[in-house]
C-alpha cells in the first residue's frame, strides 16, 4: 500500500542530513505514532523509554526527556530514509486495536470505549466522509428543494460544502464581503485563535502550513478563503448582504427569506430549508456609559477596528479585557505612548507557552510527509480539552461555596493551579497580584490563554490596569467612580458581543407568523440547539446550548451539526415531506435536560455576576454542558421519532 494522499502527504524527496535535522523540531510523541503507521511494528509505542511522561494541552513533547527525544528520534530516522527509498510504500494499515492502544499511548490514558467512534471520526485516518471536489449536478427534486444559508463563517461554509456536494440548490447570504465570519471581521492588532490550529481546521481540510501553532486572523481568514474556493462555494454566496426576516408559509413548506444588499436593494428567496450559520460573536455590545458621544477623538468597538487611526504614540483607553482585550493590550503597549486598561472583571488564565510560538520547520514537513503524522498531531491537541467527563466545571453539592471562590475540590486545585502560574509572573508586585486575581470560582468564565504575554504587559511602565468603575466618559478621558481622570486620545470598546442575543436582529416567523423572539423570549432554546418547534425546516448551527466553554472546537461542533442537519434534509426530500420540526415533547425534554445540567455547572455559579455567558436574569442558555462525544452521538443522525413530519 502507498501512502494515500488523502491529506495531501507528498513524497520525501530530503536528503539523510536534512531529514535528521527536520527530526529534531518535530513532536516526538506524534512522531512515534506515525513511526507504527510507516513501520507496521507496534513497538515503538510499547517500549516503555520512549513512553510520553504525561499530557497537558498544548504540550507536544509529553514531557520526554531529552535523552528519549533523541533515542526515538535517532530509531526513526532509518526507517523514514527507508520507506522514503522504497517510494513511500506502507504496510498494512494498523487494526483497529491497534490504533486504540495509539490513542492511549499519546492520550497517556485508557481512552474509554464510549469516547472511541468520536476519537476514531476525529481521526479519520481513510478519509471516510472527505467531500468530493466533484459535485453532481443539480438537477430534479434537489433542484426544486433550495436551500437558504444565513453567514459565510466556519459553519455555513460548511453547510454550502456538504449541500455542495449532495447536488442540491443553495445560496449562501453573507453580510461581509467575504467568508470567515469572526475571522473575517476581527482585524484587531493581535487577534489569533486560542484553540490549536491543528484542530481548528475542518476535520476533513487540515493545514499542513500554520505558521503559528496559534494562529493570527489574517493567516485563519486566508484559510476559509481557500477552502470556499477550493469546494468551489463562492458562486453560491451573496457577499455584502443580509437577511432581514424569514417567513415560513405552511401551504407550501415554503420560507421566504428577505435580503438586504449594499446598495439597499431588497430581494426575497424562496426556501424549502433555511440553515442559520450566523455566528454568536459578531454583534457588538457597545457599553452603556455616560457620556460616550462626548469624546473628542475616535472610538471603535473591536470588532471594527478603524485602521485608520495611528494609535502609536498616542494615549490608548481600553475599556474591556475579556479574550479580545487580552489580545490587544500586549500587541499595542510599546507602541502607545500610554495604555490604560479598564477591566470590571479580572480573568482567570491558563499557562500556554506555545501560545505564540510559530510552527517549526520540521513539524510542517513532518505533517506533508510522514503519513499520518498531522492526523495524530490532531489527535494530540484535541485530547486533552475533549471534555469526556466535564467533571471539572462541575458543582459539587456537598461543597461549602459559601466563599464564592471554587465550587468543588478539584476547582479548588485548578485555582491554586492558575493562581500559582500568576504568582510565578508577578509575585513580586503583590499589589498587582491582588488586582488581578479573580474573585470568582476558576473557568466559570471563559478562561484566557497567557505565555505570559498579558501580565507581563501589565507591568510594563506605561500600562494602567484600572480595575475601578468607569462613570463617564469625557471629552478627554474617562472618569472612573472614585473620581480620578485617565487621560485618552483614543478609545476601544472590547466589550464583546451580543452573544445571549440569537439570530438578533432578523425578524423569523414561522407557523402562524409566530415570531421567533417572541417564543424564545429572555431564553432560546432548540432540541439539540438545532430545530425549533412551530420553526420547521429552520436548522441552527451554533444555536442556542453549543458554545463551549470546556474544551473542543465550535469547527467539530459544526461538523456534528450539519450531519444532522444533512440528515434532516435527506428524509425531507425521500418522503417529500413539505414540513420536518421537532415535537413540543422532545423539545419540552431536551430544554428541561440541558438547564437542569447547566445549572449544575461551574458557568451557573452564583459568584459569577459579570459573565457573557448569562443572560440578564443571570441564567446560561448559550453553553453546551454535555461532552463532546455524547454531543456527537446524538448528532450522528436524527431519530425522526422525535419529529412532526408534515406530507
Ligand atoms: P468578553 O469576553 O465578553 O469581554 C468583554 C469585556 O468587556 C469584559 O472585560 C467585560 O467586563 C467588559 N465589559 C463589558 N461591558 C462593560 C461595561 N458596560 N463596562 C465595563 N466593562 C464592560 O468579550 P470578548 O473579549 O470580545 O470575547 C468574547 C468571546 O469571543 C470570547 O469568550 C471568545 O469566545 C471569543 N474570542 C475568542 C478569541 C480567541 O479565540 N482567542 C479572541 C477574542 C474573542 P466583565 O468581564 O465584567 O463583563
Amino acid at each position: 500500500m502507498t501512502a494515500p494522499d488523502l491529506y495531501g502527504f507528498t513524497p520525501i524527496t530530503d536528503d539523510d542530513a536534512t531529514i535528521a535535522a527536520l527530526l529534531n523540531e518535530v513532536s516526538v510523541p506524534t512522531l512515534l505514532c506515525a513511526m507504527v503507521h510507516l513501520t507496521g511494528d507496534p513497538a515503538w509505542i510499547r517500549d516503555d523509554k520512549l513512553k510520553p511522561a504525561g499530557l497537558f494541552l498544548n504540550e507536544y513533547q509529553g514531557f520526554m526527556s531529552e535523552e528519549a527525544k533523541a533515542e526515538a528520534r535517532a530509531r526513526a530516522l532509518p526507517e523514514i530514509l527507508a520507506f522514503r527509498d522504497r517510494g513511500g510504500v506502507l504496510p498494512p494499515a494498523p487494526s483497529d486495536e491497534l490504533i486504540h492502544e495509539i490513542m492511549c499511548f499519546l492520550g497517556c490514558a485508557d481512552i474509554p470505549e464510549d469516547v472511541l467512534p468520536m476519537m476514531l471520526s476525529e481521526l479519520n485516518l481513510d478519509g471516510t466522509g472527505v467531500p468530493s471536489l466533484e459535485a453532481p449536478p443539480v438537477t430534479g427534486d434537489r433542484q426544486a428543494f433550495p436551500v437558504v444559508v444565513i453567514g459565510c463563517g466556519q459553519s455555513g461554509l460548511l453547510a454550502g460544502i456538504k449541500l455542495r456536494e449532495a447536488g442540491i440548490a443553495f445560496t449562501i447570504i453573507e453580510k461581509n464581503p467575504g467568508p470567515g465570519g469572526t475571522w473575517w471581521e476581527n482585524s484587531y492588532p493581535g487577534a489569533r485563535v486560542d484553540v490549536g490550529s491543528h484542530f481548528y481546521c475542518y476535520s476533513f481540510e487540515p493545514a499542513d502550513h500554520w505558521t503559528e501553532y496559534f494562529s493570527q486572523q489574517p493567516e485563519l481568514r486566508q484559510y476559509f478563503v481557500e477552502v470556499m474556493g477550493k469546494y468551489g462555494i463562492e458562486p453560491h454566496c451573496r457577499f455584502n448582504t443580509e437577511v432581514i426576516s424569514a417567513d415560513f408559509d405552511e401551504a407550501t413548506g415554503t420560507w421566504t427569506v428577505r435580503v438586504r444588499a449594499a446598495d439597499g436593494t431588497v430581494d426575497e428567496l424562496p426556501a424549502r430549508a433555511v440553515i442559520s450559520a450566523v455566528g454568536a460573536l459578531n454583534r457588538p455590545q457597545l457599553p452603556n456609559i455616560d457620556g460616550i458621544d462626548d469624546f473628542n477623538g475616535p472610538t471603535f468597538h473591536s470588532i471594527r477596528w478603524n485602521h485608520d487611526v495611528d494609535y502609536r504614540g498616542k494615549k490608548f483607553a481600553l475599556i474591556g479585557a475579556g479574550a479580545t482585550g487580552f489580545q490587544i493590550a500586549p500587541t499595542i503597549a510599546d507602541d502607545v505612548e500610554q495604555l490604560t486598561v479598564f477591566q470590571r472583571t479580572a480573568q482567570w488564565m491558563f499557562p500556554n507557552p506555545n501560545y505564540h510560538e510559530p510552527v517549526p520547520d520540521g513539524m510542517k514537513w513532518a505533517i506533508r510527509h510522514l503519513p499520518y503524522f498531522g492526523r495524530w498531531f490532531r489527535f494530540l491537541i484535541l485530547w486533552p480539552g475533549a471534555g469526556t467527563d466535564l467533571v471539572g466545571p462541575r458543582i459539587d453539592p456537598e461543597w461549602d461555596d459559601r466563599d464564592g471562590l471554587a465550587v468543588s475540590e478539584r476547582n479548588l486545585a485548578t485555582r491554586n493551579f492558575f493562581l500559582g502560574f500568576m504568582a510565578d509572573q508577578i509575585g513580586n508586585d503583590p499589589e498587582l497580584l491582588a488586582k488581578v486575581t479573580p474573585d470568582y470560582p476558576a473557568t466559570g468564565k471563559r478562561t484566557l490563554q497567557d505565555n505570559g504575554s498579558w501580565l507581563g504587559c501589565l507591568q510594563k511602565d506605561n500600562v494602567d490596569l484600572v480595575r475601578t468603575g468607569i462613570q463617564r466618559i469625557e471629552p478627554d478621558g474617562v472618569r472612573t467612580v472614585d473620581g480620578e481622570f485617565y487621560e485618552a486620545d483614543i478609545i476601544c470598546f472590547a466589550t464583546g458581543f451580543r452573544h445571549n442575543d440569537f439570530l438578533w436582529p432578523m425578524e423569523i416567523r414561522g407557523r402562524n407568523g409566530q415570531r421567533l423572539n417572541d417564543f424564545w423570549g429572555d431564553e432560546p432554546g432548540a432540541y439539540l440547539g438545532i430545530t425549533v418547534p412551530g420553526f420547521p425546516n429552520l436548522f441552527c448551527m451554533y444555536g442556542p446550548g453549543t458554545n463551549l466553554a470546556s474544551g473542543g472546537s465550535l469547527i467539530f461542533h459544526s461538523e456534528c451539526q450539519i450531519s444532522y442537519i444533512m440528515g434532516c434534509i435527506e428524509k425531507m426530500l425521500d418522503d417529500e415531506l413539505t414540513a420536518l420540526e421537532p415535537t413540543v415533547e422532545a423539545y419540552e425534554t431536551y430544554d428541561e435536560l440541558i438547564r437542569d445540567e447547566i445549572s449544575q455547572m461551574v458557568w451557573s455559579h452564583w459568584a459569577i455576576t459579570n459573565s457573557h455567558y448569562k443572560n440578564s436574569k443571570g441564567n446560561v442558555h448559550t453553553l453546551s454542558p454535555w461532552p463532546l462525544h455524547v454531543y456527537q452521538a446524538w448528532t450522528r443522525q436524527p431519530d425522526f421519532s422525535k419529529f412532526v413530519l408534515t406530507k
